[in-house]
Formats: C-alpha cells, structure tokens, sequence
C-alpha cells in the first residue's frame, strides 16, 4: 500500500508518495495553479502519472478551510470559493481522497514520534508560507471548530487599519508574518534568499529580517498568551530560516510579568519535517482515516 501525501500550497504543490511505515519513497513538485480548481487537480494527476511508484489513496492539504460535513473548501491563497475539491481530486484520479486544512494536516506529522509535538498535551502550530496557516492542540487532541474550519490563526489582527488581507480583513497576522510579508520589507527579495543572505551578514537583509522577526514575535507572543502551549511550532517555507528565525524572535519579545524571552525561548520550536511537515502530515491523515 503506496500513500500519497499532497501539500498544495498558494505557490507549489509538493507530492509525495509513502509506503505504510510513513518513509517518504518518491517526491515530485510543480506550481499551483490559482482559481480554477480542476485544473490543480488536474496537475496533481500529471504528477502521479510520472510517479515510479503508484498511490493507493491520497491525503491532501489546502491552505484553506475545510468545511464538516460539507466539504466545501475556501482558499484565499488559491482563489478557491466554496469548491467541493476533495470530490474533484477524486474523480481524476480515480482515487479515494482525504482532504483537510494543511496546517492541521503538518500538526498531525508533529505528533508522532519524533515530532515537535509529541507526547504534548498543548502545543500552536504556524506555517510562514505564501499565508500564515495555523493549527491547536488542546488536551492533546486537535482543536477544529464547531464546523472543522477552525484555529485560522493567520487572521487574528496584529494592525488594526493595517493591510488589507485576501479575507477581506485589515491588518491581519498573516500580512506581516507570511514569506511574502518578508519579501516585501526585503525590498522584493525572496523570503528564502533573504534569510540566506542575512545569515551571512548582509545588513538590509538583516535590517529586512529584524523588521519581519518583531512581526512574528507579537504574533507569538500574542497566541502564547491566549493559549499558553508547552510548544508553539513554525513550520512552512520560512522555517528553512532555521536559527536565524527563532533568534530574531526571541529578540523582540517583551518584557512583562509573564512573559519574556525565555518563557518563548522554552516553548518556541521548528517543526521537525521543516518544509515537508505538510506533505508527511497529509500522509498521516490518509493513513489514519484507512486504520
Ligand atoms: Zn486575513
């Protein structure tokens, strides 16, 4: 039994097909196309014909909410509005689909062993990619809202009159915090190639960093406060950053009675799988729905 593990993002899609221990066997990638949702499936079709090895059923992950029971998903990142993409994936490839938020999808990798998350009863899950997504473990279960679309923590408001977000909000976490929000206080530079350059010493990019790094620390700081987790988890493209990123956000994180940068410093962690947490956890959620 061969399980495909999908993450589609607003930028690429990342495919990867897994054997029943969860080890990663082929990978593939492509850009996603936005709008039209038949089209992406389509793609996510092209990428399994190339595979050597052939999936039995697939777990995907959207940067969206995935509505119960309906299935309808919305994707700003994806210009997707109440599209029922689960039932389209499955009827071109003509393979059983598992369909779920992507950041609830990467939690779910980082409870098992050898994750972030593992064994914790508490933990906040963010993934700084083309969005902000955001997933919660509570009492050591997920928590999804009355209607599944819940913990969307990237748009909880860190500027009120700020940026207008694709929600429709203004000054939304995910306008400051996203690798496009570092992209643009680098001046254009691509998120990756900024934090690259900044750990070696460039000093916009360092500047462009420490801007982007006080962001995230309000955000941090703001959903330890609300939640007090044992972990908060960064996952997604700008995890790559690596040290660099958890550094700057201990470095504008307030002083108060308490809070300060070693209680974040204690619970502020990246995702074990890095990058791949979406992709493996689409895996997981495939496997546990078919067990
Ligand atoms: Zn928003």
């Amino acid at each position: 039994m061969y399980i495909a593990g999908i993450d589609i993002g607003g930028t690429n899609i990342k495919l990867g097909i897994f054997d029943d221990d969860l080890a990663c066997v082929h990978t593939a990638l492509t850009k996603s196309v936005r709008g039209d949702s038949a089209a992406l499936a389509r793609q996510i079709q092209h990428l399994i014909e190339q595979s050597p090895v052939k999936p039995d059923v697939i777990g995907a992950g959207v940067p969206g909410a995935v509505y119960r029971p309906s299935g309808k998903v919305n994707s700003g990142n994806l210009r997707w509005a109440g599209v029922y993409f689960g039932r389209t994936l499955s009827e071109v490839t003509g393979l059983k689909v598992w369909l779920d938020n992507d950041a609830q999808c990467a939690l779910m990798a980082e409870t098992l062993e050898g994750g972030a998350c593992y064994g914790l009863q508490s933990a906040v899950y963010l993934t700084l990619g083309t969005g902000v997504g955001g997933a919660l473990l509570i009492n050591g279960r997920p928590y999804r809202g009355h209607d599944n679309a819940g913990a969307e923590l990237g748009h909880f408001i860190t500027h009120s009159d700020g940026l207008k977000c694709g929600c429709g909000l203004n000054g939304c976490f995910e306008m400051y915090a996203s690798a496009g929000a570092l992209s643009r206080m680098a001046g254009g530079v691509r998120a990756r190639q900024a934090l690259d350059r900044a750990a070696q010493g460039d000093q916009a990019m360092l500047s462009a960093v420490d801007r982007y790094g006080r962001e995230l620390a309000i955000g941090v700081c703001s959903l330890y406060m609300m939640f007090r987790p044992q972990a908060i988890v960064l996952g997604g493209g700008v995890s790559a950053g690596g040290d660099i990123l958890l550094d700057v956000i201990l470095r504008h994180v307030p002083n108060c009675y308490n809070l300060d940068a070693d209680v974040i410093r204690r619970v502020l962690r990246l995702a074990n799988a890095r990058n791949d947490a979406g992709m493996r956890g689409a895996a997981v959620l495939a496997k546990l729905n078919l067990n």
